[in-house]
Protein backbone atom coordinates (compact mmCIF):
# COMPACT_ATOMS: atom_id res chain seq x y z
CA UNK A 1 0.00 0.00 0.00
CA UNK A 2 1.25 3.74 -0.95
CA UNK A 3 2.36 5.72 2.37
CA UNK A 4 0.11 8.61 2.73
CA UNK A 5 1.98 11.90 2.52
CA UNK A 6 2.36 14.27 5.01
CA UNK A 7 0.01 17.62 4.97
CA UNK A 8 2.39 19.41 4.20
CA UNK A 9 3.92 17.69 1.20
CA UNK A 10 0.26 18.70 -0.59
CA UNK A 11 -0.96 21.08 -2.42
CA UNK A 12 -2.96 23.84 -1.20
CA UNK A 13 -5.94 24.86 -2.89
CA UNK A 14 -6.01 28.35 -2.57
CA UNK A 15 -9.19 28.79 -4.66
CA UNK A 16 -10.34 31.00 -7.53
CA UNK A 17 -8.18 33.79 -9.31
CA UNK A 18 -9.38 37.15 -8.84
CA UNK A 19 -10.53 38.62 -12.35
CA UNK A 20 -8.06 40.72 -14.03
CA UNK A 21 -8.42 45.04 -12.17
CA UNK A 22 -9.81 43.73 -8.96
CA UNK A 23 -9.14 45.87 -6.09
CA UNK A 24 -8.71 44.98 -2.56
CA UNK A 25 -7.86 47.05 0.71
CA UNK A 26 -4.36 45.77 0.63
CA UNK A 27 -2.12 43.91 -1.67
CA UNK A 28 0.55 40.98 -0.39
CA UNK A 29 3.33 40.27 -2.16
CA UNK A 30 5.45 36.81 -1.05
CA UNK A 31 3.86 34.20 1.05
CA UNK A 32 6.83 33.30 3.07
CA UNK A 33 6.81 33.71 7.12
CA UNK A 34 7.10 37.84 6.09
CA UNK A 35 3.98 37.96 3.73
CA UNK A 36 2.25 35.32 5.83
CA UNK A 37 2.46 37.49 8.76
CA UNK A 38 1.14 40.71 7.04
CA UNK A 39 -1.47 39.02 5.19
CA UNK A 40 -2.79 37.08 8.10
CA UNK A 41 -2.97 40.13 10.76
CA UNK A 42 -4.65 42.36 8.82
CA UNK A 43 -7.32 39.76 7.45
CA UNK A 44 -8.09 39.23 11.54
CA UNK A 45 -8.33 42.84 11.48
CA UNK A 46 -11.11 42.47 8.50
CA UNK A 47 -9.14 43.74 5.29
CA UNK A 48 -9.43 42.21 2.17
CA UNK A 49 -6.10 40.71 1.23
CA UNK A 50 -4.54 40.00 -2.22
CA UNK A 51 -2.05 37.24 -1.28
CA UNK A 52 0.52 37.00 -3.68
CA UNK A 53 3.13 33.89 -3.98
CA UNK A 54 5.24 32.96 -6.89
CA UNK A 55 5.75 29.31 -6.00
CA UNK A 56 3.71 26.57 -6.02
CA UNK A 57 2.92 24.52 -2.37
CA UNK A 58 4.86 21.95 -1.60
CA UNK A 59 7.96 24.48 -2.01
CA UNK A 60 11.88 24.21 -0.40
CA UNK A 61 12.78 27.31 0.86
CA UNK A 62 16.69 27.59 1.59
CA UNK A 63 17.60 28.59 5.16
CA UNK A 64 18.95 26.65 8.50
CA UNK A 65 15.53 26.07 9.93
CA UNK A 66 15.78 27.09 13.16
CA UNK A 67 13.00 29.05 14.65
CA UNK A 68 13.92 31.06 17.58
CA UNK A 69 11.46 32.50 20.40
CA UNK A 70 10.79 35.53 18.92
CA UNK A 71 9.03 33.48 15.89
CA UNK A 72 7.14 31.71 18.20
CA UNK A 73 4.29 34.63 19.98
CA UNK A 74 3.59 35.34 16.18
CA UNK A 75 3.42 31.77 15.12
CA UNK A 76 0.56 31.55 18.23
CA UNK A 77 -0.71 34.50 17.39
CA UNK A 78 -1.58 33.35 14.04
CA UNK A 79 -2.82 30.05 15.10
CA UNK A 80 -0.04 27.89 14.08
CA UNK A 81 1.72 26.57 16.83
CA UNK A 82 -0.78 23.76 17.96
CA UNK A 83 -0.43 22.29 14.41
CA UNK A 84 3.17 23.07 14.11
CA UNK A 85 3.73 21.16 17.62
CA UNK A 86 1.56 18.28 16.24
CA UNK A 87 4.04 17.87 13.20
CA UNK A 88 7.63 16.19 13.40
CA UNK A 89 9.86 18.60 14.89
CA UNK A 90 13.32 19.09 17.23
CA UNK A 91 12.96 21.20 20.63
CA UNK A 92 15.92 23.36 21.01
CA UNK A 93 17.03 23.72 24.16
CA UNK A 94 20.65 24.99 24.21
CA UNK A 95 23.34 26.50 21.66
CA UNK A 96 26.77 24.71 21.06
CA UNK A 97 29.72 26.98 20.03
CA UNK A 98 33.05 25.70 19.29
CA UNK A 99 36.46 28.12 18.35
CA UNK A 100 38.44 27.07 15.88
CA UNK A 101 40.99 25.69 17.98
CA UNK A 102 38.29 23.11 19.21
CA UNK A 103 37.15 24.10 22.29
CA UNK A 104 33.29 23.90 22.71
CA UNK A 105 30.94 25.85 25.40
CA UNK A 106 27.24 24.88 25.24
CA UNK A 107 24.82 27.74 26.10
CA UNK A 108 21.10 27.03 28.00
CA UNK A 109 18.16 28.51 26.15
CA UNK A 110 16.32 29.94 29.24
CA UNK A 111 14.93 26.90 31.79
CA UNK A 112 11.66 28.67 31.86
CA UNK A 113 11.22 29.53 27.97
CA UNK A 114 12.33 25.23 27.26
CA UNK A 115 9.34 24.53 30.48
CA UNK A 116 6.63 26.96 28.16
CA UNK A 117 7.50 25.68 24.65
CA UNK A 118 8.35 28.94 23.85
CA UNK A 119 12.24 28.50 23.53
CA UNK A 120 12.63 27.51 19.93
CA UNK A 121 12.21 24.82 17.63
CA UNK A 122 13.62 23.54 14.76
CA UNK A 123 12.19 21.76 11.18
CA UNK A 124 12.10 22.28 7.77
CA UNK A 125 10.97 25.42 6.40
CA UNK A 126 9.34 23.40 3.82
CA UNK A 127 7.01 22.29 6.63
CA UNK A 128 7.07 25.67 8.75
CA UNK A 129 6.39 27.67 5.71
CA UNK A 130 3.47 25.34 4.51
CA UNK A 131 1.81 25.06 8.27
CA UNK A 132 2.36 29.03 8.22
CA UNK A 133 0.79 30.08 4.32
CA UNK A 134 -2.19 27.39 4.82
CA UNK A 135 -3.37 28.83 7.93
CA UNK A 136 -3.02 32.95 6.59
CA UNK A 137 -4.37 31.90 3.18
CA UNK A 138 -7.45 30.89 5.14
CA UNK A 139 -7.72 33.77 7.35
CA UNK A 140 -7.07 35.43 4.00
CA UNK A 141 -9.97 34.23 2.37
CA UNK A 142 -12.25 34.17 5.42
CA UNK A 143 -12.01 37.76 5.76
CA UNK A 144 -13.10 38.50 1.86
CA UNK A 145 -9.50 38.40 -0.08
CA UNK A 146 -8.51 36.06 -2.33
CA UNK A 147 -4.67 34.33 -2.51
CA UNK A 148 -2.89 33.05 -6.10
CA UNK A 149 0.20 30.79 -6.18
CA UNK A 150 2.07 30.14 -9.35
CA UNK A 151 1.73 33.98 -9.60
CA UNK A 152 4.98 36.47 -9.82
CA UNK A 153 4.75 40.19 -9.79
CA UNK A 154 7.03 41.85 -12.22
CA UNK A 155 5.91 45.18 -11.75
CA UNK A 156 4.50 47.77 -9.63
CA UNK A 157 2.39 50.39 -10.75
CA UNK A 158 2.84 54.15 -9.33
CA UNK A 159 0.53 57.40 -10.28
CA UNK A 160 1.27 60.79 -8.53
CA UNK A 161 -1.34 60.16 -5.55
CA UNK A 162 -4.12 62.13 -7.22
CA UNK A 163 -4.17 59.66 -9.62
CA UNK A 164 -1.96 61.95 -12.25
CA UNK A 165 0.32 60.46 -14.45
CA UNK A 166 3.19 58.22 -12.72
CA UNK A 167 5.92 60.93 -11.91
CA UNK A 168 8.28 58.85 -13.32
CA UNK A 169 11.68 56.89 -12.29
CA UNK A 170 13.71 58.71 -9.34
CA UNK A 171 10.84 60.57 -8.31
CA UNK A 172 11.23 59.25 -4.94
CA UNK A 173 8.28 60.88 -2.68
CA UNK A 174 6.47 62.31 -5.65
CA UNK A 175 5.31 58.38 -6.56
CA UNK A 176 1.85 56.70 -4.69
CA UNK A 177 1.74 53.17 -5.17
CA UNK A 178 -1.62 52.33 -6.86
CA UNK A 179 -0.86 48.26 -7.77
CA UNK A 180 0.81 45.54 -9.69
CA UNK A 181 1.33 43.43 -12.70
CA UNK A 182 1.81 39.51 -12.04
CA UNK A 183 2.33 36.67 -14.36
CA UNK A 184 0.13 33.76 -13.22
CA UNK A 185 1.44 29.99 -14.21
CA UNK A 186 5.07 31.11 -14.94
CA UNK A 187 7.05 32.97 -17.45
CA UNK A 188 5.06 32.37 -20.47
CA UNK A 189 1.55 32.76 -18.15
CA UNK A 190 -1.32 35.09 -18.22
CA UNK A 191 -0.69 38.57 -17.45
CA UNK A 192 -3.18 40.58 -14.62
CA UNK A 193 -2.99 43.66 -12.70
CA UNK A 194 -4.48 44.45 -9.09
CA UNK A 195 -4.98 48.02 -7.67
CA UNK A 196 -4.34 48.62 -3.84
CA UNK A 197 -3.37 52.03 -2.61
CA UNK A 198 -1.49 49.73 0.63
CA UNK A 199 0.92 47.10 -0.94
CA UNK A 200 3.30 45.05 1.24
CA UNK A 201 6.71 44.02 -0.15
CA UNK A 202 7.39 40.63 1.86
CA UNK A 203 9.24 38.40 -1.52
CA UNK A 204 12.48 37.93 -0.07
CA UNK A 205 15.96 39.54 -0.89
CA UNK A 206 14.84 39.91 -4.38
CA UNK A 207 11.66 41.53 -3.99
CA UNK A 208 10.59 43.28 -6.99
CA UNK A 209 8.41 45.73 -4.95
CA UNK A 210 11.81 46.52 -2.92
CA UNK A 211 13.29 46.94 -6.27
CA UNK A 212 10.79 49.55 -7.40
CA UNK A 213 11.09 51.78 -3.80
CA UNK A 214 14.64 51.19 -3.25
CA UNK A 215 16.24 51.38 -6.86
CA UNK A 216 13.74 52.76 -9.02
CA UNK A 217 12.09 55.50 -7.15
CA UNK A 218 14.87 56.98 -5.02
CA UNK A 219 17.94 55.57 -7.19
CA UNK A 220 19.68 53.88 -4.06
CA UNK A 221 21.35 50.75 -3.66
CA UNK A 222 19.61 47.46 -2.88
CA UNK A 223 23.05 45.48 -2.65
CA UNK A 224 25.98 46.05 -0.44
CA UNK A 225 28.02 42.85 -0.31
CA UNK A 226 29.55 43.46 3.42
CA UNK A 227 25.61 43.58 4.51
CA UNK A 228 25.21 40.15 2.14
CA UNK A 229 25.66 36.56 3.14
CA UNK A 230 25.85 33.61 1.51
CA UNK A 231 24.45 30.65 2.33
CA UNK A 232 24.50 26.86 1.51
CA UNK A 233 22.51 24.15 2.81
CA UNK A 234 22.54 20.53 3.03
CA UNK A 235 20.30 17.81 4.70
CA UNK A 236 21.53 14.68 6.30
CA UNK A 237 20.45 11.49 7.68
CA UNK A 238 21.85 9.84 10.70
CA UNK A 239 24.65 12.67 12.51
CA UNK A 240 26.03 11.33 15.27
CA UNK A 241 24.80 13.59 17.66
CA UNK A 242 22.07 14.67 16.51
CA UNK A 243 19.42 11.99 17.46
CA UNK A 244 16.62 12.22 20.24
CA UNK A 245 14.51 14.86 18.52
CA UNK A 246 15.31 17.35 21.34
CA UNK A 247 18.54 18.91 22.51
CA UNK A 248 21.03 21.58 20.68
CA UNK A 249 21.83 23.40 17.47
CA UNK A 250 25.75 23.63 16.79
CA UNK A 251 27.63 26.84 15.44
CA UNK A 252 31.02 26.06 14.87
CA UNK A 253 33.38 28.85 14.34
CA UNK A 254 35.81 26.39 12.57
CA UNK A 255 39.57 27.46 11.36
CA UNK A 256 39.16 26.98 7.57
CA UNK A 257 35.67 28.88 7.34
CA UNK A 258 35.89 31.90 9.79
CA UNK A 259 35.22 34.45 8.91
CA UNK A 260 31.69 32.56 8.26
CA UNK A 261 30.85 29.59 10.46
CA UNK A 262 29.44 26.05 9.78
CA UNK A 263 26.43 25.00 11.43
CA UNK A 264 24.43 21.72 12.40
CA UNK A 265 20.39 21.94 13.03
CA UNK A 266 18.97 18.39 13.68
CA UNK A 267 15.10 19.12 12.39
CA UNK A 268 14.13 15.95 13.49
CA UNK A 269 14.93 12.61 15.20
CA UNK A 270 16.74 11.48 11.74
CA UNK A 271 17.82 14.57 9.71
CA UNK A 272 19.91 17.48 10.34
CA UNK A 273 20.09 20.74 8.38
CA UNK A 274 23.84 21.34 7.85
CA UNK A 275 25.33 24.64 6.44
CA UNK A 276 27.74 27.28 6.36
CA UNK A 277 27.26 31.27 6.43
CA UNK A 278 29.77 33.96 5.22
CA UNK A 279 29.47 37.63 4.51
CA UNK A 280 29.75 37.77 0.70
CA UNK A 281 32.80 40.62 0.21
CA UNK A 282 34.53 38.78 2.60
CA UNK A 283 34.22 35.37 0.37
CA UNK A 284 35.01 37.19 -2.46
CA UNK A 285 37.97 38.64 -0.76
CA UNK A 286 39.10 34.92 0.98
CA UNK A 287 37.82 33.15 -2.54
CA UNK A 288 36.17 30.54 -0.61
CA UNK A 289 33.60 28.36 -1.96
CA UNK A 290 30.96 27.38 0.73
CA UNK A 291 30.53 23.91 -0.63
CA UNK A 292 33.72 22.83 -1.38
CA UNK A 293 34.53 24.25 2.28
CA UNK A 294 31.96 22.28 3.47
CA UNK A 295 32.51 18.84 2.17
CA UNK A 296 36.34 19.71 3.82
CA UNK A 297 35.03 20.08 7.20
CA UNK A 298 32.63 17.05 6.96
CA UNK A 299 35.09 14.61 5.39
CA UNK A 300 38.47 15.87 7.23
CA UNK A 301 37.90 18.30 10.68
CA UNK A 302 38.32 16.21 13.84
CA UNK A 303 35.32 17.46 15.72
CA UNK A 304 32.95 16.44 12.95
CA UNK A 305 34.56 13.42 10.79
CA UNK A 306 33.74 10.78 12.94
CA UNK A 307 30.01 12.22 13.38
CA UNK A 308 29.15 12.42 9.92
CA UNK A 309 30.94 8.76 9.21
CA UNK A 310 27.91 6.67 8.94
CA UNK A 311 25.66 9.65 7.98
CA UNK A 312 24.64 10.46 4.34
CA UNK A 313 23.46 13.79 2.76
CA UNK A 314 19.93 13.92 1.06
CA UNK A 315 19.98 13.36 -2.52
CA UNK A 316 19.22 17.28 -4.03
CA UNK A 317 19.34 19.16 -1.04
CA UNK A 318 22.82 21.08 -1.60
CA UNK A 319 21.40 24.40 -2.68
CA UNK A 320 22.89 28.02 -2.03
CA UNK A 321 21.10 31.48 -1.08
CA UNK A 322 21.62 34.95 0.06
CA UNK A 323 20.77 36.36 3.58
CA UNK A 324 20.49 40.21 3.23
CA UNK A 325 21.96 41.26 6.78
CA UNK A 326 20.54 44.17 8.94
CA UNK A 327 23.25 45.69 9.89
CA UNK A 328 23.44 49.34 9.82
CA UNK A 329 24.86 50.77 6.89
CA UNK A 330 27.70 53.82 7.33
CA UNK A 331 26.36 57.16 6.27
CA UNK A 332 22.65 55.74 5.35
CA UNK A 333 19.64 58.15 6.56
CA UNK A 334 16.77 55.51 6.40
CA UNK A 335 18.42 52.23 8.34
CA UNK A 336 19.52 49.55 7.25
CA UNK A 337 18.09 51.00 4.09
CA UNK A 338 15.03 52.18 2.90
CA UNK A 339 12.33 50.45 3.70
CA UNK A 340 9.06 52.37 2.53
CA UNK A 341 7.56 54.96 0.83
CA UNK A 342 3.98 56.09 -0.36
CA UNK A 343 1.80 52.99 -0.47
CA UNK A 344 4.60 50.87 0.23
CA UNK A 345 6.25 48.71 3.20
CA UNK A 346 8.77 46.35 3.11
CA UNK A 347 8.70 43.83 5.40
CA UNK A 348 11.34 40.57 6.17
CA UNK A 349 14.37 39.65 3.85
CA UNK A 350 12.92 42.37 1.43
CA UNK A 351 13.93 45.40 3.68
CA UNK A 352 16.86 43.37 4.92
CA UNK A 353 16.52 42.37 7.95
CA UNK A 354 18.86 39.23 8.76
CA UNK A 355 19.98 39.24 12.36
CA UNK A 356 24.00 39.53 11.32
CA UNK A 357 25.28 38.09 13.33
CA UNK A 358 22.84 34.40 14.36
CA UNK A 359 21.86 34.86 10.29
CA UNK A 360 18.27 34.46 11.77
CA UNK A 361 15.73 36.16 9.67
CA UNK A 362 12.73 34.55 9.88
CA UNK A 363 11.42 36.51 13.58
CA UNK A 364 12.22 39.44 12.17
CA UNK A 365 9.94 38.74 8.95
CA UNK A 366 7.27 37.81 11.18
CA UNK A 367 7.64 40.95 13.58
CA UNK A 368 7.67 43.51 10.98
CA UNK A 369 4.28 41.49 9.01
CA UNK A 370 2.70 42.30 12.30
CA UNK A 371 3.91 45.88 11.98
CA UNK A 372 3.35 46.89 8.72
CA UNK A 373 -0.55 45.63 8.63
CA UNK A 374 -0.52 47.99 12.73
CA UNK A 375 0.39 50.83 10.54
CA UNK A 376 -1.54 49.98 7.67
CA UNK A 377 -4.62 49.34 9.70
CA UNK A 378 -3.43 52.95 12.00
CA UNK A 379 -2.89 54.96 8.13
CA UNK A 380 0.41 55.83 9.36
CA UNK A 381 2.74 57.78 6.92
CA UNK A 382 6.11 55.56 5.58
CA UNK A 383 8.32 57.64 7.88
CA UNK A 384 6.70 56.59 10.65
CA UNK A 385 6.96 52.64 9.33
CA UNK A 386 10.71 53.60 8.95
CA UNK A 387 11.38 55.15 12.36
CA UNK A 388 9.60 52.71 14.32
CA UNK A 389 10.52 49.36 12.45
CA UNK A 390 14.21 50.74 13.18
CA UNK A 391 13.05 51.34 17.07
CA UNK A 392 12.34 48.09 17.14
CA UNK A 393 14.86 46.93 15.53
CA UNK A 394 17.90 48.66 15.50
CA UNK A 395 19.09 47.90 18.59
CA UNK A 396 19.48 43.99 18.49
CA UNK A 397 20.91 44.41 15.00
CA UNK A 398 23.51 47.07 15.59
CA UNK A 399 24.60 44.94 18.73
CA UNK A 400 24.96 41.75 16.38
CA UNK A 401 26.83 43.31 14.07
CA UNK A 402 29.12 44.01 16.63
CA UNK A 403 29.46 40.45 17.56
CA UNK A 404 29.71 39.62 13.83
CA UNK A 405 32.99 41.48 13.84
CA UNK A 406 34.43 40.69 17.19
CA UNK A 407 33.72 37.21 15.61
CA UNK A 408 36.14 37.61 12.43
CA UNK A 409 38.71 37.26 14.74
CA UNK A 410 40.09 34.01 15.35
CA UNK A 411 42.23 34.93 17.93
CA UNK A 412 39.48 36.62 19.88
CA UNK A 413 36.82 33.40 19.36
CA UNK A 414 39.74 31.03 20.66
CA UNK A 415 39.77 33.14 23.73
CA UNK A 416 36.24 33.62 24.62
CA UNK A 417 35.65 30.02 23.73
CA UNK A 418 38.25 29.02 26.21
CA UNK A 419 37.03 31.19 29.00
CA UNK A 420 33.63 30.61 28.48
CA UNK A 421 34.28 26.77 28.58
CA UNK A 422 35.87 26.77 32.21
CA UNK A 423 33.47 29.79 33.74
CA UNK A 424 29.92 28.82 34.23
CA UNK A 425 29.59 32.82 34.97
CA UNK A 426 30.06 33.60 31.41
CA UNK A 427 28.15 30.87 30.27
CA UNK A 428 24.64 31.80 32.20
CA UNK A 429 25.29 35.71 31.16
CA UNK A 430 25.39 33.70 27.37
CA UNK A 431 21.93 32.53 28.27
CA UNK A 432 20.53 35.86 30.15
CA UNK A 433 21.76 37.45 26.96
CA UNK A 434 19.51 35.23 24.36
CA UNK A 435 16.49 35.93 27.51
CA UNK A 436 16.97 39.84 28.03
CA UNK A 437 17.62 42.99 26.23
CA UNK A 438 18.78 44.39 29.45
CA UNK A 439 21.40 41.82 29.50
CA UNK A 440 22.28 42.55 26.50
CA UNK A 441 23.29 46.07 26.98
CA UNK A 442 25.81 44.86 29.46
CA UNK A 443 27.92 43.73 26.87
CA UNK A 444 28.50 47.94 26.47
CA UNK A 445 29.41 47.76 29.24
CA UNK A 446 33.34 47.43 29.50
CA UNK A 447 33.63 47.29 33.54
CA UNK A 448 30.99 44.24 33.25
CA UNK A 449 32.87 42.69 30.85
CA UNK A 450 36.02 42.78 32.21
CA UNK A 451 34.61 41.64 35.60
CA UNK A 452 32.93 38.30 33.60
CA UNK A 453 36.08 37.69 31.32
CA UNK A 454 38.98 38.05 33.41
CA UNK A 455 37.61 36.97 37.19
C1 LIG B 1 21.26 29.39 4.02
C2 LIG B 1 20.32 30.17 4.90
C3 LIG B 1 20.17 29.84 6.25
C4 LIG B 1 19.28 30.55 7.07
N1 LIG B 1 19.05 30.12 8.36
C5 LIG B 1 18.09 30.70 9.12
C6 LIG B 1 17.71 30.15 10.39
O1 LIG B 1 18.20 29.10 10.81
N2 LIG B 1 16.75 30.80 11.09
C7 LIG B 1 16.15 31.93 10.63
O2 LIG B 1 15.31 32.49 11.35
N3 LIG B 1 16.47 32.45 9.43
C8 LIG B 1 17.40 31.85 8.64
N4 LIG B 1 17.67 32.34 7.39
C9 LIG B 1 16.99 33.56 6.93
C10 LIG B 1 15.55 33.28 6.56
O3 LIG B 1 15.50 32.22 5.62
C11 LIG B 1 14.90 34.53 5.97
O4 LIG B 1 15.25 35.65 6.72
C12 LIG B 1 13.37 34.39 5.95
O5 LIG B 1 12.97 33.36 5.09
C13 LIG B 1 12.73 35.72 5.52
O6 LIG B 1 11.36 35.56 5.33
P1 LIG B 1 10.60 36.46 4.24
O7 LIG B 1 9.17 36.10 4.32
O8 LIG B 1 11.02 37.86 4.37
O9 LIG B 1 11.20 35.98 2.82
P2 LIG B 1 11.18 34.55 2.15
O10 LIG B 1 11.13 33.48 3.15
O11 LIG B 1 12.30 34.57 1.17
O12 LIG B 1 9.80 34.51 1.37
C14 LIG B 1 9.61 35.25 0.20
C15 LIG B 1 8.47 34.64 -0.59
O13 LIG B 1 8.19 35.49 -1.71
C16 LIG B 1 8.01 34.70 -2.88
N5 LIG B 1 8.36 35.53 -4.04
C17 LIG B 1 9.59 35.80 -4.53
N6 LIG B 1 9.51 36.61 -5.61
C18 LIG B 1 8.19 36.86 -5.81
C19 LIG B 1 7.46 37.61 -6.77
N7 LIG B 1 8.08 38.27 -7.74
N8 LIG B 1 6.10 37.64 -6.68
C20 LIG B 1 5.45 36.95 -5.69
N9 LIG B 1 6.11 36.22 -4.76
C21 LIG B 1 7.45 36.17 -4.81
C22 LIG B 1 8.95 33.52 -2.67
O14 LIG B 1 8.56 32.42 -3.46
C23 LIG B 1 8.82 33.28 -1.16
O15 LIG B 1 7.77 32.37 -0.86
C24 LIG B 1 18.56 31.64 6.54
C25 LIG B 1 18.70 31.99 5.19
C26 LIG B 1 19.57 31.27 4.37
C27 LIG B 1 19.69 31.63 2.92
Amino acid sequence: MAQSANSWELPIDTGEIPQNDAVFDAIVVGGGPGGSSAAGYLAMAGKSVLLLEKGLWPRDKICGDAVGGKSLGHVKALGVKETLESTPHFRVTGIKFSSPKGNTVRVALPEEDVQRLEAGYSLPRMQFDHLLFDRCQHLVRENGGMVIQDCAVTQVLFDDGNGGEDPGQGMGNQRHAKGVVVKIGGRKGEERTYFSKEIVGAAGYQCPVAKAVVKDSFSEEMVDNMHYCGGYREYWRNVKGCEGGIGDIEIHFVDSVVPGYFWIFPVNDEVANVGIGMVIGLLKKEKKKLKALQKDVIENHPLFKERFANAEMIDGSGKGWQLPFGSPRKKEKNQPRRASMHGIRLVGDSASLVDPFSGEGVGNALVTGELAANHILAGKTPEEYQAEMWKILGPELTNSYRMQKLSRKKWLLNWFVGKASKKPQIQEMMTEMIASKEAQENLHSPWFMFKTLMF
